[in-house]
């Protein structure tokens, strides 16, 4: 298969922070923030990267040129400034805020650093934000396999990182578990009911912009034809696979006929988590699901991140293997259906599970 880049989404973003200045409408912003600051100092736990996710949101947002004004009327508030779990002078980075009004700006700095600032608590302290934004252009890359009938699987991970970190399980892991699925049935899918759409996004780690424009710009009928959507995301560093499932009916079922057949199976954790590609899915009524590793194991590489340790030494090939094998059971089970694998969302349920 020749992995054809398709630009379907012409994404004008900011440059992550730290990112050398560049031309145009590059600016930079010095954030003056006076608050009265918290220091949160995050306990370990599974996916607490994604509290560092939420924390440093904040951190970006504030240093949007549109929050400058939304900081000052803050200041004299309340801030908050969130240390990273895990010592090692780690900075905490990730997003959560689109940069829209009414972000609350907040920062993100080591276990170190918070154990420093903790006795402030209470009094006032002055912060400096300073960083270079710039437009840049990103592209979604997206290939399909045709199957037998119109209808498609949407295999997805997302491509990119934060600037600070290798990203190696968050989410090289995904992407590598995503090609490597295709490769091997490429040439299976085209004898089957439906066809799989191979989704790779851009700009997740910034509330989920790549996926949520491509399907936004997509017309009703074309996201008619996408059943479900398996999404690959933070798939090694711990042993074992979780299925987010959002509580989407029929989700369960699905998973144990497609894997127990192979004498596999996965956890499942039911509440929704908006916290990648597959919540823009179900925002659609697509039913989707996220499989990722490390769920409830707070000691397991996944502490690592959205730091600058998420590093290749902490991802094992068996646990990839793994992945990819349940990946594309997933995958193939939801090809070959005769019905829909899962039913689709109707707008009333697709509502209430991701509001
Ligand atoms: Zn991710």
């Amino acid at each position: 298969m020749k992995l054809d880049t398709v630009l379907t989404s012409n994404l004008s973003t900011a440059a992550p922070f730290g990112a050398p200045h560049g031309k145009g409408r590059a600016f930079r912003l010095r954030a003056h923030l006076i608050a009265r600051v918290i220091v949160v100092l995050l306990p370990p736990r599974a996916f607490s990267g994604a509290a560092a996710w939420i924390a440093y949101g904040g951190f970006r947002a504030a240093a949007d040129a549109r929050l400058v004004d939304t900081a000052r009327a803050l200041a004299g508030g309340l801030d908050t400034l969130f240390a990273c779990h895990e010592p090692g002078v780690l900075p905490a980075t990730g997003s959560a805020g689109n940069g829209g009004p009414g972000n609350i700006p907040c920062a993100g700095v080591s276990y170190e650093a918070g154990a420093a600032l903790a006795p402030q608590t209470g009094r006032r302290i002055r912060l400096f934000v300073e960083g270079a934004f710039e437009d840049r252009h990103a592209e979604n890359l997206l290939t399909t396999v045709a199957g037998q009938g119109e209808e498609l699987l949407v295999l997805s991970a997302h491509i990119d990182g934060h600037d600070l970190a290798y990203s190696a399980i968050d989410n090289a892991s995904g992407l590598a578990c995503a090609l490597t699925v295709i490769e091997a049935i490429r040439d299976i899918v085209p004898g089957l009911k439906r066809g799989v759409q191979v989704g790779l996004f851009n700009i997740e780690e910034w509330a989920l912009l790549g996926s949520a424009v491509h399907l936004a710009q997509m017309a009703p009928a074309e996201r008619a034809k996408r059943v479900l959507n398996v999404n690959l995301d933070s798939l090694a560093g711990a042993e074992g696979i979780t299925a987010l499932t959002s509580g989407v009916p029929g989700m369960v079922e699905f998973l144990h006929t497609a894997l127990a057949a192979a004498g596999m199976s996965v956890g499942i954790s039911a509440p929704f988590m908006g916290n990648s590609d597959h919540a823009n899915y179900l925002r659609h009524g697509i039913p989707a699901l996220r499989l990722c590793t490390g769920f409830d194991r707070p000691q397991s590489n996944m502490r690592f991140l959205l730091t600058p340790a998420d590093t290749p030494d902490k991802v094992h090939p068996h646990q990839l293997k793994l992945a990819a094998s349940i990946a594309a059971l997933l995958v193939l089970a939801g090809c070959a259906s005769p019905a829909a694998p899962v039913p689709r969302l109707d707008e009333a349920s697709a509502q209430r599970i991701t509001a």
